[in-house]
């Protein structure tokens, strides 16, 4: 008989953990507390890599590995079976005034990255890519749909309580009764609430901002890279400035702070936004987990439930791998 996993969280990691999981013959439903695809997944700038990788501990970028072709395919798909292009685009990532140069060309020769060095002192890396994530969000809902996952929207998952060692059903809190073989995680920023672990939460939420400006004329050779910031430009010319990280709990309120901020830092990186007005800003709240590194594992306690959360700032780059993972856990499972 084919087993059901139910999936707790509409965003990039609940929506490709399903993928993965029709993929493999489950019948799956995802239940949001709100609309598929609204929170950090929607408001990221869509770049399919860790910000400067040399950073990062090793398992943060083996979860990134393999992000930009796998989307490359998915991209295609996606457009071919929903007519909606979620814009991939090898795009390249101009680092500006990279401290330490020697270590990111070593580490990027150690990890078969290809790097540039420019003659303006910059370092290119020219792999990089990114997607339209409210776009690929979108396709994805329908290709899901498509793909026979029923979708649970506006349905609040009550935390899990069971005093056994396995779930036989979760209750939504307007009293929807969900059964399951099987139940994944996803929950982003809340995964703490739906985990029950208010008083020590292993996720916090962690506020970014973006701006946007309008469609300019000027073409950006890549997305470009200075102190923590970047400017990513979109197919249509579209430009997004950001992020802020703030630790402010569960407020996705925008600032007139951190909207001038990321206006002087746009328009010192590139001087000709300044004819431009700011056309848009919002904010999401990512996961937040210690090092990035995400939880992607059996609940401790729960035979049957699976832990995908916590993966910060790369939620979008590491989604493929993760849901790959949490499948091939649950695969072997039985
Ligand atoms: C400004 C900004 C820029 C970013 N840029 C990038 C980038 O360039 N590249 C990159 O890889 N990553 C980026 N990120 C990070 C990335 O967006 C996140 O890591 C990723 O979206 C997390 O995905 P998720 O599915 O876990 O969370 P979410 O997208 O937040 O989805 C979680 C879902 O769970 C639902 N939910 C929560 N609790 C419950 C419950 N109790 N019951 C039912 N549903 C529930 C929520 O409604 C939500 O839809 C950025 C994030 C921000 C904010």
């Amino acid at each position: 008989m084919t087993k059901k996993v139910v999936v707790i969280g509409g965003g990039i990691v609940g929506c490709i953990t399903s993928f993965f999981l029709i993929e493999k013959g489950y019948d799956v439903s995802l239940v949001d507390q709100s609309a598929i695809g609204q929170e950090a997944s929607w408001a990221g700038a869509g770049i399919l890599s860790p910000l400067l990788p040399w950073h990062y501990q090793d398992s943060v970028n083996q979860l990134c590995f393999g992000s930009a072709d796998f989307y490359r395919q998915l991209s295609n798909t996606l457009k071919k079976d929903t007519g909606i292009d979620p814009e991939w685009t090898e795009s390249g990532m101009l680092i500006f005034s990279a401290t330490n140069q020697n270590k990111a060309i070593d580490w990027c020769q150690k990890n078969h990255t290809e790097i540039q060095e420019t003659e303006d002192r910059c370092l290119l890396l020219p792999r990089v890519a990114q997607i339209r994530n409210p776009r690929l969000l979108r396709a994805l809902k329908i290709y899901l749909i498509n793909n026979n996952v029923v979708m649970i929207e506006n349905q609040r998952v009550s935390p899990i309580t069971d005093s056994s060692n396995s779930i036989h059903h979760l209750q939504t809190e307007k009293g929807i009764n969900l059964e399951a073989d099987y139940y994944v995680v996803a929950s982003g920023a809340w995964s703490s609430f739906v985990l029950n672990e208010i008083d020590a939460p292993k996720i916090k939420p962690i506020r970014g901002q973006l701006i946007q400006y309008p469609a300019i004329q000027e073409k950006l050779s890549h997305i470009l890279y200075k102190d923590d910031f970047y400017l990513v430009q979109r197919q249509d010319g579209v430009v997004l400035a950001g992020s802020t990280s703030e630790d402010v709990g569960f407020d996705k309120g925008v600032t007139e702070s951190a909207r001038l901020s990321l206006q002087n830092k746009a328009e010192e990186l590139m001087p000709m936004l300044k004819k431009y007005n700011i056309q848009n800003q919002w904010s999401g709240l990512r996961p937040g987990s210690q090092g990035n590194i995400p939880m992607i594992e059996k609940h401790p306690k729960y035979n049957n439930v699976y832990l995908n959360t916590g993966h910060y700032r790369y939620g979008l780059t590491m989604a493929p791998r993760a849901a790959k993972i949490i499948t091939d856990l649950i695969t072997s499972h039985g």
